[in-house]
């Protein structure tokens, strides 16, 4: 039997350190976990949680850099 859970998209976030965004899913397990995330550019813990609802994080790009982005 394949279980699905259920997991929620929470839109874009960004690194407080170095801006690097991500695309945040909370997915609810059945059980409890303790974890974090660290940002994969710079290293900075980014979350951590002691939760049956379990973030993932998504790498999308770098920081959106300067008045010339549109
Ligand atoms: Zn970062």
């Amino acid at each position: 039997m394949v279980a699905t859970w259920k997991s929620e998209d929470q839109g874009e976030v960004a690194c407080e350190n170095c801006g690097s965004r991500y695309r945040k899913t909370v997915t609810r397990f059945p059980m409890r976990d303790k974890d974090y995330f660290d940002c994969d550019t710079c290293g900075f813990r980014m979350d951590e949680w002691n939760s049956t609802e379990c973030p993932s994080y998504a790498f999308l790009g770098a920081k959106n850099v300067g008045p010339q982005m549109q």
